[in-house]
C-alpha cells in the first residue's frame, strides 16, 4: 500500500515503536548537528553523548546544557563535521524517515568547507549516498538569528542561485533581534525560488507568528505553536495555507509547553492548520519522529488516524 496508513495506525494502536519506525515519515525540522545517532557518533569517534535527564526552563538553559554535555566544539574539523552529517542520516534511516530537510548554517561554509558551496553540497549528498541512499534530501540554508545581518548577507553571497537548495530557515534565539531586520534577505531568497521558513512562535506570541509570516512572506513556520492561543492567528494560517513544522518533545523539554497531554498541536490540527511532526534535536531531546508520533498517541493528544493524516501531509501524500 502506497501510504502505509493501515500499518501505521495498527503500529500506534499496538504501541509498537519498531513497527512505527518501519512506516515512511518526513522530518522537516531537524538541526542535523544535534540530530544524529548517539550510537553512530560513538562508533566513529568514541565520544559518548549523554541524554538530557531533566526539564529545562528556557532556550538559554538549553544552550548551556548543550555546551556542557554535547560540546560541539569537540567536532571542530571537516572530518568530524562529516561524522555528524552521516550520524543524522543514520538516525533518520533507523527512524524510518524517507524525506529529510537539513542543511548547514551559512557561517559554517567558510569554517568547514573553505567557502566552497559545491563542496558543502557534495558533502551532504555523499553522506546521504553512503548511509541512506533512499532518503530524499531537501537541502536547507540555515541562518542564526543572533548573527548581524551584514555578516549573514556576506556569508549568503555564494549560496544565491544554487539550485541544490530547497529552503532557507532562520533559527536560534527568537528574541535576539527584530524580524524586520531579515526582510531584505527573505525577499532575495524568494526571488531565487527558495521555500521560506523561520523559527517563530516557539517563545514568541501568536502576533509574532502572523507578523513574521506577513513581513518575510513565509511558506512554513518552525514551531509556531504560539498561534494556538489565538483563533484569529489560526484562521490566518489556514487561509494562507501556512505550514507549522512542530516538535512536541522539544517544546516540553525546554519548558515551553507544560505537558505533552496539553500540547497545542491538538488545537492547531483540529482547527485545520497544516502541521507536521518533527524531531528538532534528537541528541538533546531523545525525540526521533517515530517516538514523537507514539508519544502523542499514548498521551491521547491525537488519534492514530489524525496522526496518520499528519504523517501523510509531511510526505506530501495528503
Ligand atoms: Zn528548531
Amino acid at each position: 500500500m502506497v501510504g502505509h496508513s493501515k500499518e501505521f495506525v495498527k503500529a500506534l494502536a499496538d504501541h509498537d515503536l519498531t513497527a512505527v519506525r518501519r512506516v515512511p515519515k518526513s522530518d522537516l525540522h531537524n538541526h542535523f548537528v544535534l540530530g544524529g545517532s548517539r550510537d553512530y557518533i560513538f562508533q566513529q569517534t568514541g565520544i559518548k553523548m549523554p541524554l538530557l535527564d531533566k526539564t529545562l526552563h528556557s532556550i538559554h538553559d538549553m544552550h548551556k546544557w548543550r555546551e556542557e554535555h554535547i560540546a560541539l566544539g569537540r567536532f571542530d574539523s571537516i572530518e568530524l563535521r562529516k561524522v555528524l552529517i552521516e550520524a543524522a542520516f543514520y538516525q533518520a534511516k533507523q527512524d524510518g524517515v524517507t524525506l529529510l530537510e537539513i542543511g548547514e548554517d551559512v557561517w559554517a561554509n567558510g569554517k568547514f568547507y573553505g567557502g566552497d558551496v559545491s563542496l558543502l553540497v557534495e558533502t551532504f549528498y555523499e553522506a546521504r549516498d553512503k548511509i541512506a541512499p533512499s532518503i530524499e534530501l531537501r537541502l536547507q540554508i540555515g541562518l542564526s538569528r543572533h548573527c548581524p545581518v551584514g555578516a549573514l548577507e556576506g556569508w549568503l553571497e555564494p549560496f544565491w542561485g544554487r539550485q541544490e537548495f530547497y529552503s532557507i530557515d532562520l533559527s536560534g534565539d527568537e528574541l535576539a533581534q527584530p524580524i524586520e531586520n531579515f526582510v531584505s534577505i527573505y525577499r532575495k531568497a524568494k526571488s531565487y525560488g527558495l521555500k521560506l521558513k523561520a523559527h517563530i512562535g516557539e517563545w514568541g506570541t501568536a502576533d509574532d507568528v502572523v507578523r513574521a509570516v506577513e513581513l518575510l512572506e513565509l511558506d512554513e513556520v518552525q514551531h509556531g505553536i504560539a498561534a494556538a492561543g489565538s483563533r484569529a492567528a489560526m484562521d490566518f494560517l489556514v487561509e494562507n495555507r501556512l505550514r507549522l513544522n512542530i516538535c512536541p518533545t522539544s517544546n516540553v523539554k525546554v519548558g515551553r509547553v507544560h505537558s505533552l497531554e496539553n500540547h497545542p498541536v491538538k488545537v492547531l490540527f483540529r482547527h485545520g492548520v497544516d502541521v507536521t511532526i518533527n524531531s528538532d534535536d534528537v541528541l538533546v531531546f531523545d525525540s526521533d519522529v517515530s517516538k514523537e508520533y507514539l508519544r502523542l498517541y499514548r498521551h491521547g493528544v491525537l488519534t492514530a488516524e489524525e496522526l496518520d493524516a499528519i504523517r501523510l501531509n509531511g510526505l506530501g501524500l495528503a
